[in-house]
């Protein structure tokens, strides 16, 4: 595998206004970093932002309901139900193109709420 990762580089955290640095520990698709806060960011190109959404369901052990599969925002939904808490992050352009434009979306777990 070649190295897949993008040059996307603003991950100024939503929920507490840092910037995130570290790794994320959970294996995602997509570039991550995670928050001290809890927040995970997740970036993806815009015109691929489901892989983010794939990726936060992976990484929060959602269950999606059947009518949910293959809409964005039905499965944000089904993430918001589960109790993880969603933000925008920062859009930027990062290469050329239609691939260029890159989304993120943050995604924490309140404290408590989580189960086992
Ligand atoms: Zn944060």
């Amino acid at each position: 595998m070649g190295d897949v990762r993008s040059h996307y580089d603003d991950w100024l955290c939503p929920f507490c206004g840092a910037v995130a640095t570290r790794e994320t520990q959970d294996r995602v698709l997509c570039d991550s970093r995670s928050c001290s806060c809890g927040a995970i960011g997740l970036a993806a190109p815009v015109v691929d932002s489901d892989e983010i959404v794939d990726d936060a369901l992976g990484v929060f052990g959602v269950q999606v309901s059947a009518e949910s599969r293959g809409f964005d925002h039905l499965l944000l939904e089904d993430l918001r139900n589960a109790g993880v808490e969603v933000r925008e992050g920062q859009r930027t352009r990062v290469g050329e193109g239609f691939w260029g434009e890159y989304i993120s979306l943050w995604f924490r777990r309140p404290h408590g709420a989580e189960s086992g």
